[in-house]
């Protein structure tokens, strides 16, 4: 038996016991010791007593076959991708999931007898956020800013619940490329693309219900930037959903909030995509409440 230090649903570090019948996933990333997914799944090994353990493992990109291959020998139970690894990862896997292979990225890798399954649990995570804060995508009208990977995923659970989606970034022939590809995957959806400026904006938000900044503008450190230009008025009732986690509050949700609308920020997709694989490589019901505590905490650190 050894004892490796995991951090608890308060973000304290604690001795755990491993043993011959742990059993191991991981999270593949360069760099990822800032990732909170250990403290969020090994704060929910603890509270449902599961000999498990999450491991950040640190992959170089060119040694991400290397890294897949010791999934399979060394029979780990499965791990999560993130940055720079999510699109490499495709072509390293035996399956894909039709979610992954329409967004184009796979961030939870599940073994199974038939080999390797690549999943996408960023969409499903995203939907989940939104149905936690009371709104059904169903048929509305949504604004989704970007046209990176956090944006396909985003777009992929819009367009599967039927929402039309207008997709607008400031490199508009990304947002384009967005829309064909997830229109191919998804016929029914109806998508279009528009360039980040100020006459584009304001037409696109007409009638919107859902506004989300899917970019990176506003993150810590920069956290004076909002990707949304102070001159467009936010669509009267609609939520405001940011996927950034930190900080809580970037600038576009408080110039949300301080105009009465209602927000939501990217803790939630956060949690619910760690649960959607915890679910995926357990089976069990993810403590979520539990695995909440253990991001805020751990964000708190950062
Ligand atoms: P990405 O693939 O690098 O895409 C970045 C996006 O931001 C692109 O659309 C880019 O536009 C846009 N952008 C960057 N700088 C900009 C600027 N100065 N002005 C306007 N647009 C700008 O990143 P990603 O993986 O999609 O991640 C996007 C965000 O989602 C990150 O903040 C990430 O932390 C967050 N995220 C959160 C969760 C969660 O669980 N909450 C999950 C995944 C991602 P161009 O195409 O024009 O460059």
């Amino acid at each position: 038996m050894s004892v490796v230090l995991v951090s608890n649903s308060r973000g304290c570090d604690r001795a755990m016991a491993t043993s011959g019948s742990t059993q191991v996933v991981g999270v593949f990333g360069w760099p990822v010791e800032h990732s909170v997914s250990p403290t969020m799944h090994n704060a929910a090994f603890g509270a449902l007593g599961l000999d498990w353990c999450y491991v950040p493992f640190p992959v170089q990109p060119e040694r991400l076959a290397d890294a897949v291959a010791g999934v399979r020998a060394l029979g780990l139970r499965g791990v999560n991708v993130t940055v720079p690894h999510k699109a490499a990862m495709l072509s390293l896997v035996d399956e894909l999931t039709p979610e992954a292979r329409a967004i184009g990225a796979v961030n939870t890798v599940v073994p199974s007898t038939q080999g390797l399954v690549g999943h996408n649990t960023d969409a499903r995570g995203f939907y989940r956020a939104l149905a936690e804060l009371g709104f059904s995508p169903e048929g509305c009208n949504a604004l989704v800013l970007g046209a990176g990977g956090a944006a396909r995923a985003v777009v992929c659970a819009l367009a599967s619940a039927g929402a039309r989606v207008t997709v607008c970034n400031r490199n508009p022939e990304r947002a384009q490329s967005l829309v064909n590809d997830l229109g191919s995957a998804y016929p029914e959806a109806r998508l279009c693309a528009v360039s980040l400026t100020t006459d584009a904006m304001c037409n696109a938000t007409r009638g919107t219900d859902l506004v989300v900044n899917a970019t990176t503008v506003g993150m810590w450190p920069a956290v004076d930037a909002s990707p949304w230009p102070v001159v467009v008025p936010f669509p009267v009732g609609a939520l405001v959903y940011d996927l950034i986690y930190n900080p809580r509050e970037t600038l576009f949700l408080r110039s949300a909030r301080e105009v009465g609308l209602r927000i939501g920020d990217g803790l939630g997709m956060l949690v619910h995509q760690g649960a959607e694989a915890f679910k995926l490589w357990t089976g069990r019901e993810p403590p979520i409440g539990v695995m909440r505590s253990a991001c805020e905490s751990a964000l708190g650190k950062h």
